[in-house]
C-alpha cells in the first residue's frame, strides 16, 4: 500500500506576526506531489496563515482543541471556531501537553473524539519517556496510548486519523531516534492496529518527530513504515523545512 507522506511543522509556542509572515513566504515556494505539507502556528496567527498560504500547497494544523464545545472555558480554544480557519488537522496528544498540562490517555481521547467528530483529521502524539525506553517499555507506552483511543472512538475512525510516533528523550534535544529504531517502533505500531484492523493498520500515516533535520530526514524517510515527519525546532527555519519535504520525494 503505497500512503502519501505528510511533513508537518509543529512551531509551538514560537512567533509575532512579523516572522510569522516572513516564516509563510518562505514556505510558498513549496510544490510537493509526494507529500502533504502542514503547518501548525499557535492560535492567534492561524487566521494569518490561512490567508498568506491560501495559494499554496500549505495546510493548516491547530496545536491543540478544548475537550469541551463552547461555554465558560476561558482561555479555551473550540472545535468549531478551529472551523473558521479552514484548520485541517489538530495536534493531540502531544509529549509537552501531556507531561507540562497533565493531559491524561483519557483526556487526549476525548480531544480526539471531538476533534474527529467536527470533521478534523486528529495528529494523535505517542511515545515514551527515555526511564520507559531504557526499562524496555517503549511499545507497552505506545499501545496504552493508541488503546485509550481505540477505546474512545473505535479502531475503524483510525482511517481518519494520522499517528506521530515521537519519543520524549528525542524532542528538543537534538538527540534523534535513528531511522532504525524509528522503523522498529513504527513496523510494531502498526502490527498492533493489525491486530484490530489489517486494513485500517495498512492505511494510517504514522509519522516520526524528534529532533527531525534535513540532514536526518531522508534516511528516515527510507523506511517503509515511516511515512513522513512531525517537525519542530526545524521547522522555524524555511529553508530547513523546505529541504525536509525535499527530502520526502
Ligand atoms: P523537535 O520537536 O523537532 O524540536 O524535536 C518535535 C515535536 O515536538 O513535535
Amino acid at each position: 500500500m503505497i500512503r502519501r507522506k505528510i511533513v508537518a511543522g509543529n512551531w509551538k509556542m514560537n512567533g509575532s506576526k512579523e516572522s510569522v509572515d516572513s516564516l509563510v513566504n518562505g514556505l510558498l515556494e513549496i510544490e510537493s506531489q509526494a507529500s502533504e505539507v502542514v503547518v501548525a502556528p499557535s492560535f492567534p496567527y492561524l487566521s494569518q496563515v490561512e490567508q498568506l498560504a491560501s495559494k499554496s500547497q500549505l495546510v493548516l494544523a491547530a496545536q491543540n482543541v478544548s475537550d469541551e464545545l463552547k461555554g465558560a472555558f476561558t482561555g479555551e480554544v473550540s472545535a468549531s471556531m478551529l472551523d473558521d480557519f479552514g484548520v485541517k488537522y489538530i495536534l493531540l496528544g502531544h509529549s509537552e501537553r501531556r507531561s507540562l498540562f497533565g493531559e491524561t490517555d483519557s483526556l487526549v481521547a476525548k480531544k480526539v473524539a471531538i476533534a474527529l467528530n467536527a470533521g478534523f483529521a486528529p495528529m494523535l502524539c505517542i511515545g515514551e519517556t527515555l526511564e520507559e525506553r531504557e526499562s524496555e517499555q517503549t511499545l507497552e507506552v505506545c499501545k496504552r496510548q493508541i488503546q485509550a483511543v481505540i477505546d474512545t472512538v473505535g479502531i475503524d475512525k483510525f482511517d481518519s486519523l494520522v499517528i506521530a510516533y515521537e519519543p520524549v528523550w528525542a524532542i528538543g534535544t537534538g538527540l534523534s531516534a535513528s531511522a532504525e529504531q524509528a522503523q522498529e517502533v513504527h513496523s510494531l505500531i502498526r502490527a498492533f492496529l493489525a491486530e484490530s484492523s489489517k486494513s485500517v493498520a495498512e492505511k494510517v500515516q504514522i509519522l516520526y518527530g524528534g529532533s527531525v533535520k534535513a540532514s536526518t530526514s531522508s534516511a528516515l524517510f527510507k523506511m517503509p513504515d515511516v511515512d513522513g515527519a512531525l517537525v519542530g525546532g526545524a521547522s522555524l527555519d524555511a529553508k530547513e523545512f523546505i529541504e525536509i519535504v525535499k527530502a520526502a520525494g
